[in-house]
């Protein structure tokens, strides 16, 4: 159903970013990979995007601290790939420590990776999608742009302003058929998810079972972690013309966390 289409996701050699890139290859779109990683690791991932469902995969090492690499992704995919049709801000970070011990730079370069690279991916793009006169853009926002949890200050806030830049921007291009929402998930595992156990262990003074159990699964009703692929088929939906009217939506896809 995306087939004709070219689709830019940041962040998306591991976990959510990977899975939202091999839904829309699915789907028939070409794609361009974004993120670090081991670079045979990275070619696996392209190559065998292409192998498996026929289309073209690009990837480009933008580090999303940078505008001028962020901007120069985005001109690579309309050279390589015919220009940006769907729009993925999904490149993120998390640090976990009480605020008097947050570190500074940790807080610029969450601030950095999960909201202010969104506003150059968008400023960039957004002229293709207008002459076009079709788009989709969408980012990964999380429970945490509804809610709080201790501890991850630099991260919720992060996510609480992308929730606004998403309305924003939906207003502005709302009658360009360029829609904007954000996905919301819950706790899916990922990398990301795991390599916060150990500082939750320390802010908490908890096991890794206490942390899994009592802080991650005890967010979600359901008791279950999200998978990558329920969110990317989320996205997947997003993109289809049924969604045309969605735009400056929060979806979320939580187990029911911010129900409760
Ligand atoms: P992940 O660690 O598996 O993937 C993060 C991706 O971002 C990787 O590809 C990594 O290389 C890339 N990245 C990191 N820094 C970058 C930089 N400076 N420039 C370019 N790329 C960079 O994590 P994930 O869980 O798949 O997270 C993806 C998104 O989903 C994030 O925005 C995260 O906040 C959000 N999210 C995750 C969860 C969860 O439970 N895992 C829940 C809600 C929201």
């Amino acid at each position: 159903a995306l087939k004709g289409k070219s689709a830019v996701i940041t962040g998306s050699t591991s976990g959510i970013g990977l899975a939202y890139a091999r839904a829309f290859a699915r789907e028939g779109a070409d794609v361009l990979l974004n993120g670090f990683g081991e670079a045979d690791a990275i070619e696996r991932e392209r190559s065998g995007i292409e192998r498996d469902f026929g289309v073209k995969a690009v990837y480009s090492p933008a580090d999303m601290t940078r505008p001028a690499e962020i901007e120069a992704m985005i001109r690579q995919a309309e050279a390589e790939l015919g220009g940006v049709d769907i729009l993925v801000n999904n490149a993120g970070i998390q640090h976990v420590s009480p605020i008097e011990e947050f570190p500074i730079e940790k807080w610029d370069q969450i601030i950095a990776i999960n909201l202010s690279s969104a506003f150059h991916t968008i400023r960039a793009a957004v002229p293709g999608m207008k002459r076009r006169g079709w788009g989709r853009i969408i980012q990964t926002a999380s429970a945490h742009s509804l809610v709080a949890s201790p501890f991850k200050s630099a991260y919720v806030s992060a996510k609480h302003a992308i929730a606004g830049l998403t309305k924003t921007v939906a207003l502005e291009l709302a009658t360009h058929k360029i829609t904007v929402n954000c996905i919301s998930p819950g706790y899916v595992w990922t990398p990301l998810v795991e390599k916060q156990i150990p500082d939750t262990m320390k802010a908490r003074a908890m096991t890794k079972e206490q942390v899994i159990n009592d802080v991650i699964l005890s967010a979600q009703p359901t008791k279950q972690f999200v998978t990558a692929e329920q969110v990317a088929a989320l996205a997947v939906f997003l993109c289809s013309e049924e969604a045309a009217q969605i735009t400056g939506a929060n979806l979320s896809i939580d187990g029911g966390w911010t129900a409760a």
